[in-house]
């Protein structure tokens, strides 16, 4: 995350006096989520730009400070955001007040500016980048980033490379920008302050009223305290269970009666003997979740280097608490691997493995975006051994919590039928050359079949 600001009025280093960071020199401040940097890439008389840049950390959004549980982080650490905010207001805090010590005219003047952010992301995209700075006398350039380069046909995303250029005193822009970046994200990151609306006021003076989508902006800006209370909510109940005692949330036992093996372990069970059986060693767990599959082949000895990947960084930390990760000795610490991130964007950490495990994962998956993931693991991967498991929705009607219709998981995308599943595993293995086989998991009912379904793919 990065924000440049240039100056051209000359002695233009004067800027520093405005910021109070002295041009000469790099400064770091620690910041409840990272570090911020504060530096001149160019510093003459002529032109003098000084560059923020935020290195978050992910791991640290979700660790401890409970405001920021919703930032389960994807793009965190690269789009300007509400942590832009947060850190302008407290690397540039006196900048933020409009005085100056040394420079107290120029302060209090107008002076061509230019902002330069590396990425943003425009919820509503570019004219809702135009529509919040143009009102505010900003020239707006915005260059667009396609969603991921590897798959075109996506399309666009809605992050962009941003320019703003306007004559405006330093402490009007910086506001503009503590004010405007949190509205033009609008998602994931929420914080707990001081009375927000007071605040919005107060930064909003002399700009905020006569804004022609000021409504726009307040409700963006004021959301967030409502979303707050939901992220709590959701991190209480999350917080509650001792993951090495309860049942994860992924877990369908609830559903069960009178199982001896709860069914997720059947089907642990069924996965584990699998990869043995093919003699792997190098395994992937993707989508490993809270890591009751790798703590199982953490057990054998055949596995002599285990990856586990998930998009939750939530999850990966219950993992590495349930496989004692920071306990293990070094030569068991050296065969297993956490990595955060996500199976519909190609991954050469994925890449040289024996085999794969994808255990109830496709269901959480948009359905518009299994192409993708179906060419990250079978073309780009590409293990030797894949062993798929996902719900029998067919099953679905022995379930008497169930209402007809309803899926087995707040989360589940969708959930197939046996031919469904079929139908899609086969043609999955004929497009990328592998071949399939299908296993039951769990106890068959003559008539809808086994509870989970698997799907087993050699190449
Ligand atoms: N395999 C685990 C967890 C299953 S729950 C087990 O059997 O216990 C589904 C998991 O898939 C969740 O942990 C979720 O975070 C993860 N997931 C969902 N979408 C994903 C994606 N695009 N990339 C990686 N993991 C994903």
């Amino acid at each position: 995350m990065l924000l440049t600001i240039t100056s051209t009025t000359p002695p233009a280093t004067d800027l520093g006096y405005l910021l109070y960071k002295n041009p000469a020199r790099v400064q770091s401040f620690d910041l409840p989520f990272g570090a911020a940097h504060v530096f001149y890439p160019e510093a003459t008389a002529e032109r003098c730009t000084a560059a923020l840049l935020l290195d978050i950390d992910p791991v640290h959004l979700v660790r401890g400070r409970q405001e920021n549980v919703e930032a389960y982080v994807s793009d965190r650490p690269y789009v300007a955001s509400s942590l832009m905010s947060v850190a302008l207001a407290q690397v540039f805090g006196t900048a933020l007040t409009g005085q100056s010590r040394e420079r107290p005219e120029l302060a209090a003047t107008p002076l061509p500016l230019t902002a330069r952010l590396a990425v943003v992301h425009a919820r509503g995209g570019e004219s809702v980048l135009h529509r919040l700075f143009a009102p505010l006398g900003y020239a707006v350039t915005a260059e667009s980033h396609p969603l991921d380069a590897a798959f075109p046909e996506w399309g666009e995303s809605n992050f962009f490379t941003v320019t703003l250029t306007g004559t405006v005193r330093l402490v009007t822009l910086l506001t503009h920008l503590y004010v405007l970046l949190p509205v033009l994200d609008d998602e994931k990151h929420y914080w707990i302050g001081d009375d927000e609306v007071a605040k919005l006021l107060r930064r909003g003076e002399g700009w905020l009223a006569q804004h022609p989508e000021r409504a726009l902006i307040t409700q963006r800006y004021l959301r967030r305290r409502l979303l707050v209370r939901t992220a709590m909510a959701r991190l209480a109940e999350e917080d509650a269970p001792d993951p090495d005692v309860v049942e994860s949330e992924f877990d369908e036992t609830d559903t069960e009666t009178d199982a001896p093996l709860s069914l997720h372990n059947q089907r642990l069970a069924a996965v584990l003997a699998i990869l043995k059986e093919a003699g792997a060693q190098r395994v992937l767990d993707l989508g490993c979740g809270e890591g009751r599959l790798l703590k199982l082949l953490l057990a054998e000895r055949t596995f002599a280097q285990i990856v586990g990947m998930d998009v939750s960084l939530r999850a990966l930390e219950i993992a590495a608490k349930r496989l004692r990760l920071d306990d293990l000795p070094p030569t068991q610490r050296a065969r297993i691997e956490l990595l955060h991130g996500s199976l519909i964007y190609r991954d050469a950490r994925l890449a040289g493995f024996d085999a794969a495990a994808v255990v109830e994962v496709i269901e959480h998956l948009d359905p518009a975006r299994l192409a993708a993931f179906e060419r990250v693991i079978f073309a780009f991967a590409q293990p030797k051994l894949i062993v798929l498991t996902t719900p029998n929705v067919e099953y679905n009607v022995r379930y008497p919590g169930l209402a007809s219709g309803e899926l087995r998981h707040r989360d589940h995308r969708f959930e197939w039928t046996r031919a469904e599943f079929q139908n899609w595993a086969q043609d999955v293995a004929d497009r990328f050359g592998y071949a399939v086989r299908f296993l039951p998991v769990g106890a068959e009912d003559p008539e809808v079949g086994a509870p989970t379904q698997m799907a087993v793919f050699t190449r």
